[in-house]
């Protein structure tokens, strides 16, 4: 079996697990991912279960598009009917086959953060809000945490006036999104968790559909999250759960490490495994890393090891500033590509804030070295590309306001701003959307806005029948966007931009199969959903970065959030000052994980380290600067504790390292198995190409026996009376016996 070579013993057990619930616990590339996608692919590859039955979450849209990615190579299967996705995306994906049961327009549209905060703050108008007293982004948190607690206005407790205001507050956004048709980001967890509490047809349905549920990094989950599959496998539920304790790094959006443990009890979870070899890293990364993490307390404790050599030691350069520290990487970009044969996107710029990249991307777009930047706006948050959404949106939902407010004026086409408000006062009394509103206008102002609404009407009628991307070109072009960037001077960025949405959409359509105006879809849950609708989600859901520079060999630039389950052969961790790194509001500070118990805020900046400097496979660069210019003022930062964290013996320093930090003292304890080598054959069930003995069992079958209990058939050897077959019975373990005498029976 092909799926299973290459996996150590501990990873062949994981892969192979029965149907059990299971916490695959291991540290940065140790295969846990690996170990996920090997899984999905051998349980349909066995039959165990068909595309359909399986649900595989992941953190980010590259990471969830990567697993798809290696189970398509694994696997030749169409991997459509499979749920692969974020948290958000498959919400999503429930949220528009059942909208009805959801109670949501067909049509809803997805807010992202900005899009909140506008909503926000077009509300506080209207309620006339002081937003001195009562700034809209304390609104946006207090509604996050409200949902990923998943509590509702009403379930929230409120002992003083502040949170009795900000409650209320919380009661009129709800129905202004209601009014809308619009959801937040967390609204699509929330509304998907109660849907399957409130609809227990539509539960038992989910439940019995997902056989096997999978999770990768599951240490970032929320508590709602945690819920959410809790509720969606049921009382048979099975979810197999990939995490590393180390790596929890999302504490300030509610991530609950906890909820490992409260797996563990809620799953009566008998399998939990551990993988301690590292495959990705050479030694000296591994060894800085185990020995940084070890300054943090309550670990779950695990030490990886690897069969790698050395390799290179760290290099470690103090910069005089941020500009020499740009020019220092540059230099050994340079190197890697032209002296050592890396090419580009081998090579991959970490830093603690996005604010950071400017200095970096300035120094590379003068070098002429092709980059490309995750995160940071992205393409679908240009206001550009929003102006052209909110047309999209209006298409498919006219109620959307945000998007009514956005353009209505956009390009101007003279409806002044108190025309605006008399329209906002007249819906807010009738409580309807903006667009209903103008029907009920009167007088010299509401022509103008009927000319709006009948753009409106037009472009949609106009539009009927034609595929994805020349819908998009149309609107665009009707909307008259283009013609005001062309009068602009610094407009033609723009319309670049607007063309490229145009591409987006193209080759959404292609990847997605949608031809001409018909999905191609097999799944009847996915015929409701128009592209138009499926490409307005996906601009929401979606980092939006592969719009520009796909495919280009580019260094790679992000943040070291961002670039947690990423791996690199060349790996530039920059701005390791106090202050910087870790991040100026962590020192001193805790704050509170999603179940309120406090996090110590250093230690998560430190797991944040952990997760940059394990990206790296063979080389590692740490730079620190002097000072940095940093929003608009130079500012002094003295070296970071984690550069003092690592051991002396793997770096190398290029700059003479200085004094200035008082050492924190380190002790080597923890590193004694150091390049152990476990070793393991590897290829548990190869047999050759002679005459082989029929096989009773196919492999996958689950089988019973009468002292190990039932198990999942995973390999065959020898042959003849010698044939013997190797079966995992879980927390009994994997087991190799004489078929002849096992006396299995099939279950
Ligand atoms: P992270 O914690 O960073 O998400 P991970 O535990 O998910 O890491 P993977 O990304 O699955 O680790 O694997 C790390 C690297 O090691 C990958 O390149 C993977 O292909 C490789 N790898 C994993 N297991 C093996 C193996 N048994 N033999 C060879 N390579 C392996
Ligand atoms: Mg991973």
């Amino acid at each position: 079996m092909s799926l299973l070579e290459n996996l150590n013993p501990e990873q062949l057990a994981a892969v192979t697990l029965p149907r059990e619930s299971a916490l695959i616990l291991a540290g940065a590339g140790s295969g846990k991912t690996k170990v996920l996608t090997a899984r999905i692919a051998w349980l349909i590859q066995t039959g165990q279960v068909g595309p359909g039955g399986v649900l595989a979450v992941t953190f980010t849209n590259k990471a969830s598009k990567e697993m798809l990615h290696r189970i398509s190579t694994m696997l030749p299967i169409n991997t459509r009917a499979m749920w692969v996705g974020t948290f958000h995306g498959l919400c999503n994906r429930m949220l528009r086959a059942h909208w009805k049961d959801a109670g949501l327009p067909q049509a809803f549209q997805i807010l992202d953060t900005q899009d909140q905060l506008s909503a926000i703050k077009r509300m506080f108008k209207v309620l006339n809000i002081d937003t001195e007293k009562f700034p809209p982004k304390q609104l946006v948190y207090f509604i996050s945490a409200a949902k990923e607690q998943g509590l509702r206005p009403k379930d929230v407790e409120a002992h003083d006036e502040y949170h009795r205001m900000m409650v209320r507050l919380y009661e009129a956004y709800e129905a202004q999104c209601q009014r809308e048709g619009v959801v937040d980001f967390s609204e699509l967890l929330l509304r998907s968790f109660e849907l399957l509490g409130a609809n227990a047809a539509l539960r038992e349905h989910y439940q019995s559909r997902f056989k096997y549920i999978l999770v990768d990094e599951f240490q970032d989950t929320n508590t709602l999250q945690y819920h959410w599959l809790k509720r969606l496998s049921g009382p048979q539920g099975c979810i197999f759960a990939v995490g590393d304790d180390d790596q929890s790094i999302y504490a300030f959006r509610g991530a609950r490490v906890a909820n490992m443990a409260q797996f563990e009890r809620d799953f009566d979870v008998q399998n939990r495994i551990k993988l301690e070899q590292n495959y990705r890293s050479v030694g000296n990364v591994l060894k800085a890393a185990n020995h940084l993490i070890a300054n943090n307390k309550g670990r779950l404790g695990k030490e990886l090891w690897t069969e790698a050599g050395e390799g290179e030691p760290l290099r470690v350069y103090e910069a005089v500033s941020d500009q020499d520290e740009a020019a220092f990487i540059i230099d050994r970009i340079k190197k890697l590509i032209n002296e050592e044969g890396y090419s580009r996107s081998d090579i991959a710029l970490l830093y603690r804030s996005n604010a950071q990249s400017r200095v970096l991307e300035q120094a590379l777009f003068n070098a002429a070295i092709p980059y490309r930047v995750y995160g940071g706006l992205r393409f679908f948050e240009r206001a550009e590309i929003k102006h052209a959404l909110a047309y999209l949106r209006l298409l498919d939902n006219a109620d959307d306001d945000n998007s009514f407010s956005r353009v209505v004026n956009f390009p101007t086409r003279g409806i002044g701003a108190r025309s605006i408000e008399m329209l906002q006062d007249l819906a807010t009394q009738q409580g309807i959307s903006l667009f209903r509103g103008v029907r009920l206008m009167e007088g010299r102002p509401a022509a103008s806005l009927q000319k709006f609404n009948e753009l409106i009407e037009r472009m949609r009628f106009e539009v009927r029948g034609l595929g994805l991307a020349e819908l998009v070109d149309k609107v665009i072009e009707a909307s008259g966007l283009i013609e005001h960037f062309q009068k602009d001077r610094e407009g033609e960025d723009r319309i670049e931009n607007l063309k490229e949405l145009v591409n987006a959409a193209a080759s959404f359509a292609a990847a997605e199969g949608y031809y001409q105006d018909k999905p191609a879809t097999e799944t009847d849950e996915e015929k409701l959903i128009s592209p138009l609708n499926d490409f307005l989600s996906h601009a929401s859901l979606e980092a939006g970065d592969n719009a520009a520079a796909a495919g280009q060999d580019a260094v790679q630039l992000m943040t070291a959030h961002a670039a947690k389950g990423l791996e690199f052969k060349c790996v530039f961790v920059t701005g390791l000052e106090e202050g910087i790194f870790p991040h100026e509001n962590s020192i001193g500070n805790s704050m509170q994980a999603g179940d309120g118990a406090s996090v110590d805020a250093v230690e998560e900046e430190r797991r944040l380290m952990y997760v940059a400097i394990t990206r790296a496979r063979e080389q590692l660069f740490i730079s620190h600067a002097q000072q940095r210019m940093l929003h608009g003022q130079i500012r002094y930062h003295m070296r970071s504790r984690f550069l003092d964290e690592l051991p002396e013996e793997v770096i190398k320093w290029l700059t003479p390292k200085r004094a200035h930090v008082a050492s924190q003292g380190w002790n080597n304890a923890g590193a004694g198995d150091w390049g152990s080598n476990a070793g393991f054959s590897g290829n548990g069930g190869g047999y050759g190409g002679k005459k082989t003995t029929p096989r009773p069992y196919p492999i996958g079958t689950g089988v019973a026996h009468a002292r190990f209990g039932s198990g999942v058939v995973v390999a065959y050897e020898g042959e003849g009376d010698e044939l013997r077959v190797q079966i995992n019975f879980g927390k009994q373990g994997m087991k190799w016996l004489m078929v002849s005498l096992a006396k299995l029976e099939k279950v």
